[in-house]
Formats: C-alpha cells, sequence, structure tokens
C-alpha cells in the first residue's frame, strides 16, 4: 500500500493511493473545493485521512456501491463528521452490505455497513456551479456519473477505465455500458475524471473511442461465433488467452467473460 502522489487539475485535487501505480491497482480521491467524489478503499485510510484533513469538506458524493468507491464512508463520517450521499438504490446497498471476494477483501478491504443519505434535490459546488448525478446501471445497478456543466466536467466512476478494456466482470451488462456511453456522449462535457485512469483532457474522444472498440469488439466476436467457433476460442484470436487469474476467480472478472458480454449485445 502506498500513496502515489497527488492530481491537480484547474480547481480539482486528487490522491493516488493503492498496491501499484497501476490503473487497476490504485484508486484516485478527487476534491474540488469541499466536495469530496467518492471515499477511497478501506486499506487506504492512512493515506486518504491527510489529504481529507487538509481542507473542510461539506459533502462527500459516492458513484456507486462498489468497495473501492465506499470504504471509507463511516470513517468519513465518525472522523470528519460528515455523512455521504448518493443515489437511493446506493443508500439501499450499503445499508444492506454486500460481500466481496477474498481477493478483493486483501486488496481494497470491505465496506462497512452504514446508512448514507440519498442526494439533496440540487447539489452544488462551493462557487455555486451545480453537480448533475446521471444514472447509468451497466456497470452495476446503481452507478451515477456526475456532470459539471460551468466547467465541462465528467466524473465517469468506472464508467471509463480504458478505451480498449479487456476483461468484463460477469456482473457487469456489456449492453447497458454501451448505452451509457452514448447516453453520456450526449453531454457537453471536456474533461474526464477517472477514479482509476486519472484525468483524462480529451475525455469526450477518449469515451468516443471506447464506444468505438466496443461496438467493433461485439462486431468481430459475433461473426466468428456465427461461423461455428466456441467463446475459449472467439477470445483466444480476439483478445489472446486468459491468464491463470481467471481461471482462478472462475472466470468472474476474465477476458472470455468480456467475449460472452460481446455476444449478448444487440447490434
Ligand atoms: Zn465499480
Amino acid at each position: 500500500m502506498a500513496d502515489f502522489g497527488r492530481i491537480q487539475f484547474e480547481g480539482v485535487e486528487g490522491i493516488r493511493t493503492g498496491w501499484k501505480d497501476h490503473i487497476t491497482s490504485s484508486f484516485v480521491n478527487y476534491r474540488i473545493d469541499d466536495t469530496l467524489i467518492d471515499c477511497g478503499p478501506l486499506r487506504q485510510w492512512q493515506y486518504v485521512k491527510p489529504f481529507m484533513a487538509e481542507k473542510s469538506i461539506r459533502q462527500v458524493l459516492i458513484t456507486h456501491f462498489h468497495e473501492d468507491h465506499t470504504g471509507n464512508v463511516r470513517h468519513i463520517r465518525d472522523e470528519f463528521d460528515v455523512l455521504a450521499s448518493g443515489h437511493e438504490n446506493t443508500c439501499r446497498q450499503l445499508k444492506k452490505g454486500f460481500s466481496i471476494s477474498v481477493l478483493e477483501k486483501v486488496f481494497w478491504g470491505s465496506t462497512p455497513k452504514i446508512t448514507i443519505q440519498p442526494f439533496p434535490e440540487q447539489i452544488v459546488l462551493n462557487d455555486g456551479s451545480e453537480v448533475v448525478p446521471v444514472h447509468v446501471p451497466g456497470h452495476c445497478h446503481d452507478m451515477q456519473c456526475f456532470f459539471v456543466p460551468d466547467k465541462g466536467y465528467m466524473f465517469t466512476g468506472d464508467l471509463y477505465i480504458a478505451s480498449a478494456i479487456k476483461f468484463l466482470h460477469e456482473k457487469e451488462n456489456l449492453g447497458q455500458q454501451i448505452d451509457d456511453i452514448k447516453n453520456i456522449l450526449n453531454y457537453d462535457f471536456q474533461t474526464m475524471f477517472c477514479p482509476h485512469r486519472g484525468v483524462v483532457e480529451d475525455g469526450k474522444q477518449a469515451l468516443n473511442r471506447k464506444l468505438e472498440y466496443l461496438l467493433e469488439l461485439c462486431g468481430n466476436a459475433q461473426h466468428l461465433s456465427g461461423k461455428g467457433m466456441s467463446v475459449k476460442e472467439v477470445t483466444n484470436q480476439l483478445l489472446g488467452p486468459d491468464s491463470l487469474a481467471a481461471y482462478l476467480t472462475r472466470f468472474n472478472f476474465s477476458k472470455r467473460g468480456l467475449i460472452k458480454g460481446c455476444l449478448d449485445v444487440q447490434l
């Protein structure tokens, strides 16, 4: 575990923490004035806490319930007296609690059960700019992107990560994710803030590249499958073979999962 340093873009500050300085092994907490976006994983609290303590935080907005985004919700409530807010599905999920794999427990840590509050009717930053939550349920049922029209910002939760993803979790819905990306591309933004990738200054173009990549992958996968190839064969041809990690997790998060998802998408 380590602090991989700060991120600064215009008025947005970030801190990247995690196991490795890599997109899937680390997490960026973003702060604009007195607003924090997501809470970071529980195991990174020792680094997130001093970052939090630098400025007084008025509101914490949650993109979705996953443990890397919500692990410190309770710490922030108990030590900084700020109760996070989220979509009603996020509130329900965090109140009920959720289980994660042993690997995820070691890696990020579990989010403790907690009651958070629903988003207020209007979310505003310190300077009066409005924050508009947009529901994008393809990654998980509660996920939100946060659009800041005055600044051309889009906080994308786990919608982006990379233009050319290679893996899909079995709980993700690829067809819905493609619809989510199309939906977000309708908004007038330039800069994308991804909690794994970091700040993407040509955000709209990057998200558009992801859409094109996914549509092409779906087309190719469906074409090969139509010729009688198995999912494993299509995966090997388009993405290369799955690693040992995919076998160990019983293909929960795998290349094969992404190809399966591609075969279910209606083009
Ligand atoms: Zn997630």
